[in-house]
């Protein structure tokens, strides 16, 4: 059996800079997004084995610094290995100019064959007819949309470029061109919002019929002008005990509307859950092309050159397009697993965690079960082990527990 990778493009432009993001992102107009595709097309061609079932001759495959040391070994790989999902994330891909972004789309029809789910990330402000179009006609089949909010005083104070009625027209056009599977991103616990405010937002994302939504509390990263303006007392956050219980609200309100939730931040209609975010959090492979962008594959973890040159110039020389690896050991491959399963309601399957790992959930963290039992965070049934409902708003620390052995 094949063994199923994910792809992910990392396309680290925008127009401008939102007011909170920690993203690798830069303003589009600085760079020259013509040689950042290339150099896409290029890394990408290290893959070019997979899911075509080519033995790459000793000799005819360019040998790419993350592929193992041997071209044999990399036809072995590409043998036994395809990329189920793509995901084309930001960024802003869709501020990509559309030859470019066709250029990449061209490329990646290779791939299609065992293709389960193609997504791509639009900003609501870029999206018309054509555009839509076109990614519908290379194989997307699943369209991410950064709605964030359907207040605007709450856009603005984000940074955002759309305005809600941009978002509910992106919807439109999307399902008219076909699209069936439609993410929507929200963001709660935004300043100056209220319960009031939470709720509008999510009614208008319901009406909308998404499939999926993805929602997540307003974080403040290091250096952004959201938090500078926190900081100098201009803006304020919303307290811990009100953005608990807008999550919590979130929570209730979707699964009302039978958008259920699979993971800690994120929401599906059945049969919708995102593939592509679920190998992650199944610990599984996946592959990353551009700046920035993470990989986990063929035992190694790691991090493209988070700078857009950097990048570009290690593609073109040849050198390494990663900063930062590391090869984790067996225990670091369960731990690390183990926290990624349990950010999923489904949580840690026991047995397949055993499969995978070689070793038994419940030894190997028997005293962080029990201790997370005993607060109710932790629970067990029907083979698998997960998180309670009243962990969820404290997940990261229960998560932590897990993270290693001691
Ligand atoms: S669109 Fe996304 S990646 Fe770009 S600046 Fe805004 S939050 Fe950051």
């Amino acid at each position: 059996m094949q063994e199923k990778v994910g792809l992910y493009i990392h396309i680290p432009f925008c127009i401008s800079k939102c007011a909170y993001c920690g993203f690798y992102s830069q303003p589009i107009h600085l760079h020259n997004p013509k040689r950042l595709v290339e150099a896409l097309l290029r890394q990408l061609k290290d893959y070019e084995g997979i899911s075509k079932n080519v033995i790459a001759r000793s000799g005819t495959t360019k040998q790419s610094s993350l592929l193992p040391q041997n071209r044999d070994c990399f036809a072995a790989l590409a043998m036994t290995k395809c990329f189920k999902t793509i995901y084309i994330g930001g960024g802003t891909p869709s501020v990509l100019p559309h030859e470019l972004l066709t250029l990449l789309l061209k490329k990646l029809q290779q791939f299609l064959p065992n293709i389960e789910e193609f997504t791509v990330e639009v900003n609501p402000a870029d999206v018309n007819e054509q555009f839509l179009k076109t990614l519908k006609q290379y194989g997307v089949n699943r369209l991410s949309i950064g709605a964030q909010s359907f207040a605007e005083s709450q856009l603005k104070l984000l940074g955002r470029r759309q305005n809600p009625k941009q978002i509910a027209e992106a919807v439109k056009i999307a399902r008219d061109v076909g699209f069936k599977n439609i993410n929507l991103d929200l963001i709660f616990a935004i300043p100056n919002s209220t319960m009031e405010s939470l709720k509008y937002s999510l009614e208008k994302a319901v009406e909308l019929s998404p499939q999926h939504i993805s929602a997540y509390s307003l974080t403040y990263e290091k250096d952004t002008p959201l938090q500078t303006a926190v900081e100098a007392g201009k803006i304020e956050r919303i307290d811990e005990d009100t953005d608990r219980r807008m999550y919590e609200f979130v929570i209730d309100f979707l699964n009302d509307h039978r958008i259920y939730q699979y993971e800690i931040s994120n929401f599906a209609k059945k049969g919708f859950e995102c593939r592509h975010n679920l190998n992650y959090w199944a610990n599984g492979e996946y592959v990353g092309i551009g700046p920035a962008a993470g990989f986990y594959y063929n035992g190694k973890r790691g991090l493209n050159i988070a700078d857009i040159a950097g990048y570009i110039k290690a593609v073109e020389t040849g050198k390494p397009v990663y900063n930062e690896i590391e090869m984790p050991d067996k225990i670091e491959v369960a731990c690390q697993t183990a926290v990624l399963n349990l950010r999923t309601m489904q949580g840690i399957d026991i047995e397949r965690f055993k499969e995978r790992t070689g070793f038994a959930a419940e030894d190997l963290f028997k005293k962080q079960i029990e201790k997370n039992k005993k607060f109710g965070m932790i629970d067990r049934s029907g083979g698998r082990i997960f998180l309670t409902m009243a962990a969820l708003p404290i997940a990261d620390s229960v998560l932590c527990d897990f993270a290693s052995i001691d």
